[in-house]
């Protein structure tokens, strides 16, 4: 497992066998990621397939470009896929009021029309065009950070990493893939030969999984974006050699931090982020003991600090930490994560 980016500005991480090598989620941007990838020692033309655990966007900000760049198929469960189309899929909407505006001002229309007087309110027709188009921007916006920490990255300009055979494609439809391949949650499936156990995460997204991936006997999990730990959370996670654990936030810093108080309460949900805590329970209580390495994941850079999630997770594991076991990492925003290997 490597680890190329983690947190809520982008998040991304390779799962290799000796054939296979799976890249789950694309939360960067495709140049970015390329850029990562090299710098990890892997070759992006290596990679058999993405795999994406749920659509927010610091999991799929470069999904679309990369895989059209690198000509390989994303795996996705059915309504991630869709949501995600729709994401993508610019629209307009207006609040009722607007939309009784408007009818108001077509019923005018037709008046003036009919009574051959132009009597078009042109400086009420534009407040009402100009209220559209923040309405417009207000929802996407919304769609854009649908994950829960507002510290999303800037779309990038992505043309160059476009590859020219697919540039016009794109232009028309931004949602187009060489190939999508859906799975359900709770049923294995195999890439190459790695098989993938999806499960089902408590996050507000449409059909969000996490992931144990299991080749040649060994096991790596992924487990993060998940508002608490229930038991078919817990149960999945028994018996893996890596674990990537999220370890977003520390309480007391959410708390005292700088988001609004309807985000912090979106982020403390039962459909939020694991705070440190939560995760050190998991550790203390249900974990196993069994894994070689524990790399913490998705820390918040507003409302979390390393050291304190490392603390908390160390004290979970207590004297079950030794040289061959329950080593842990930080995971890391900006800079790749060497990799474990087992
Ligand atoms: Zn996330
Ligand atoms: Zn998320």
């Amino acid at each position: 497992m490597t680890v190329l980016a983690s947190g809520s500005k982008g998040n991304s991480a390779v799962i290799a066998s000796s054939r296979t090598r799976i890249l789950v989620d694309a939360g960067l941007s495709c140049r970015e990621l390329l850029r990562r990838l090299t710098q990890a020692g892997e070759d992006p033309e290596q990679m058999s397939a993405i795999l994406v655990t749920h659509e927010h966007q610091d999991h799929v900000a470069g999904l679309a470009v990369l895989a059209r760049r690198l000509r390989i198929p994303v795996f996705f469960t059915e309504s991630t896929h869709r949501a995600w189309v729709r994401m993508l899929t610019p629209r307009t909407t207006m609040t009722y009021a607007q939309w009784l505006d408007k009818l108001a001002i077509e019923r005018e229309a037709k008046a003036a029309e009919t009574a051959k007087v132009p009597v078009y309110d042109v400086s009420r027709m534009e407040a009402i065009a100009s209220l559209s188009a923040e309405a417009a921007t207000l929802d996407a916006g919304l769609n854009r950070s649908g994950d829960l920490d507002a510290e999303l990255p800037m779309e990038e300009a992505e043309e160059s990493c476009e590859p020219a055979e697919s540039r016009t494609v794109a232009k028309a439809d931004p949602t187009y893939l060489p190939a999508v391949e859906y799975f359900h949650s709770g049923t294995k499936f195999t890439i190459g030969d790695i098989d993938v156990c999806p499960f089902t995460i408590p996050h507000d997204a449409a059909d969000p999984c996490g992931f144990v991936f299991c080749s040649a006997g060994i096991r790596m999990a992924i487990a993060t974006d998940l508002g608490y730990m229930p038991p078919n959370v817990t149960s999945a996670l028994r018996d893996v050699d890596v674990l990537l654990l999220e370890s977003n936030h520390d309480l007391e810093m959410l708390k005292d931090g700088p988001y609004p108080w309807s985000v912090k309460q979106r982020v403390l949900s039962r459909v939020g982020h694991l705070s440190n805590l939560a995760a050190a329970e998991f550790l203390e209580r249900e974990y196993d003991g069994g894994a070689h390495t524990i790399i913490l994941g998705h820390l918040s850079e507003s409302n979390n600090a390393p050291e304190l999630a490392r603390i908390s997770a160390e004290r979970a594991i207590g004297d079950r930490m030794t040289l061959l076991g329950n080593r842990i990492l930080l995971a890391e925003q900006q800079i790749p994560l060497q990799p474990v290997e087992l």
